[in-house]
């Protein structure tokens, strides 16, 4: 009785948690909503165990904690993107192995009678195995790729189906023969449809790949929670799952591809880096002292930030230029793009983390009118996300992406190192306009150099 109201605070507080976790403002406060549902559902799990299991329960706690306290300090800001990918495998393999002792030890879980396993804890076992075993080897592959390790492989569509198809078979046969056979080859198949469906996915589509397998390891979670009775993971998966779906379906939305087209015709994987025009192309490039006295003389800057400022660390240097800039009376605005940087709310993470006001941050939607009506658009790192061919160039695979118009402003600033391309691999015609300047070289050095020019 304890334990079950422990568990319905626990959900309830998730349920905050990830409210609080959808606006910046409030992140930090659903943060801690979230760890106290958890503390709360560890304690609930500790007493449903048996007295005996004290120990195994209080060294896992103590473990995991630790090891996930050293990674949030290990890891750095640009390489939380492959972090998500590593932990949602390790959800989709507590799944498999949730599953693994239900099939294997049915009687400690109560789901088996006089003639055998129940049918519906076949189904829930033999979904969450299978959904754990995608997620696992599915997350793996996205984190070596995004870690840049792996480039990937087109894997023909044909191959997925019948992955697919024997999934299903081996589901029923499972079903209906109690088989460990079956449900052993059902993990497995299951595992290498994990890794077919992940390897041919690159370029403008990876973004929704890893919040698809955040949805998919809510849903194992889910399954097993049905299997093990336990309603907290049946309702934390649930969250998981369905949140997941909806972001999946609202970045698709926002690069105009369907869930459907990603996952089953992929773009493949870009490794190009450099310029893929046919003929060289002039371009204007200046010094951070051109660029100092530009941004003195506008009125309103709109600064776009890109995966260049995560991997060069700019942005404690950015809200050092915006402030001179506001001293100076010139009005600053940041624009996110959807998909800017290497995962979901990349950049408003690091924008906050330099204390950028919340105020003075906006979505696509809410600014892509004022690139019109603004003297400077200052591109730090960005670079797909700002390519005019998304809107011109049907041949072009981020064709059709919605994108922030900074070529309407009267002046674009060009922070990145070279001439070469972003994620997707398509060359950007807005380095070659009249009214492009690129500043090449490290985003942060070049605004450090910018500031020191001000000064
Ligand atoms: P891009 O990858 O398009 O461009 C980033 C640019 O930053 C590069 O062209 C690079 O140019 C430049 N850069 C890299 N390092 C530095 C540095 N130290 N200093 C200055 N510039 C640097 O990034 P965008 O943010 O514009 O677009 C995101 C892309 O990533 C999209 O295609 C999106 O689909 C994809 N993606 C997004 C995910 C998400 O969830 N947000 C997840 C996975 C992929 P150069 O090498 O010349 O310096």
């Amino acid at each position: 009785m304890i334990a079950d109201t422990l568990y319905l605070i626990a959900a309830v507080c998730f349920i905050f948690a990830l409210s609080g976790l959808s606006r910046a403002e409030s992140a930090q406060r659903g943060n801690l909503c979230g760890i106290f549902g958890m503390t709360t559902a560890c304690v609930a799990a500790y007493l449903t165990t048996r007295s005996g299991d004290f120990w195994f329960v209080l060294i896992a706690v103590i473990s995991g904690g630790g090891i996930g306290v050293f990674i949030a300090k290990a890891v750095s800001m640009t390489a939380l993107p492959q972090m998500v990918a590593g932990f949602h495998s390790l959800v989709g393999l507590a799944a498999v192995l949730i599953s693994f002792s239900a099939c294997f030890a049915p009687e400690l879980f109560r789901i088996s009678t006089s003639s055998g396993i129940k049918v519906l804890s076949l189904l829930e076992m033999g979904l969450g195995s299978s959904i754990g075993a995608i997620t696992f080897l599915g997350s793996i592959i996205a984190f070596l790729k995004l870690q840049g390790m792996y480039k990937g492989h087109s894997i023909p569509t044909s191959l997925n189906t019948f992955f697919a198809f024997a999934i299903c078979c081996l589901l029923l046969c499972f079903m209906l023969t109690e088989s460990e056979e079956a449900f052993l080859l059902l993990t497995l198949v299951s595992l290498l449809f994990g890794a077919t469906l992940i390897m041919p996915i690159g370029g403008a589509d990876m973004p929704v790949v890893v919040s698809m397998l955040n949805s998919y390891s809510g849903w194992a979670t889910s399954g097993i929670g049905f299997t093990i009775a336990n309603d907290l993971l049946i309702i934390t998966g649930a969250l998981v799952g369905s949140s997941g779906a909806i972001l999946s379906y609202i970045m698709c939305k926002g690069m105009n591809r369907s869930l459907w087209s990603v996952i089953f015709t992929p773009e493949p994987a870009k490794s190009v880096n450099k310029s893929t025009f046919d003929e060289p192309r002039t371009f204007k490039s200046g010094a951070p002292e051109d660029a100092a006295f530009i941004l003195k003389n506008a009125n309103s800057v709109v600064v776009v930030p890109g995966y260049g400022m995560a991997t060069s660390k700019a942005q404690h240097a950015l809200k050092e230029l915006g402030d001179i800039l506001k001293k100076e009376g010139i009005g600053v605005k940041y624009a996110i793009h959807p998909v800017a940087g290497r995962m979901p709310g990349h950049m408003n993470v690091l924008l906050a983390e330099a204390g950028v006001p919340y105020d003075e941050v906006f979505e696509l939607d809410e600014i892509n009118r004022d690139f019109a009506f603004c003297d400077v658009a200052y591109v730090i790192g960005a670079n797909d996300v700002v390519n005019p061919a998304a809107k011109n160039d049907p041949s072009c695979p981020i064709y059709g992406m919605p994108i922030l118009d900074a070529e309407k402003a009267k002046i674009i600033l060009f922070l990145k190192r070279s001439m070469g391309t972003g994620y997707a691999g398509v060359d950007n015609e807005l380095f070659y306009i009249s009214n492009t300047m690129m500043l090449l070289g490290d985003a942060k050095k070049t605004t450090e150099n910018i500031i020191k020019a001000m000064q």
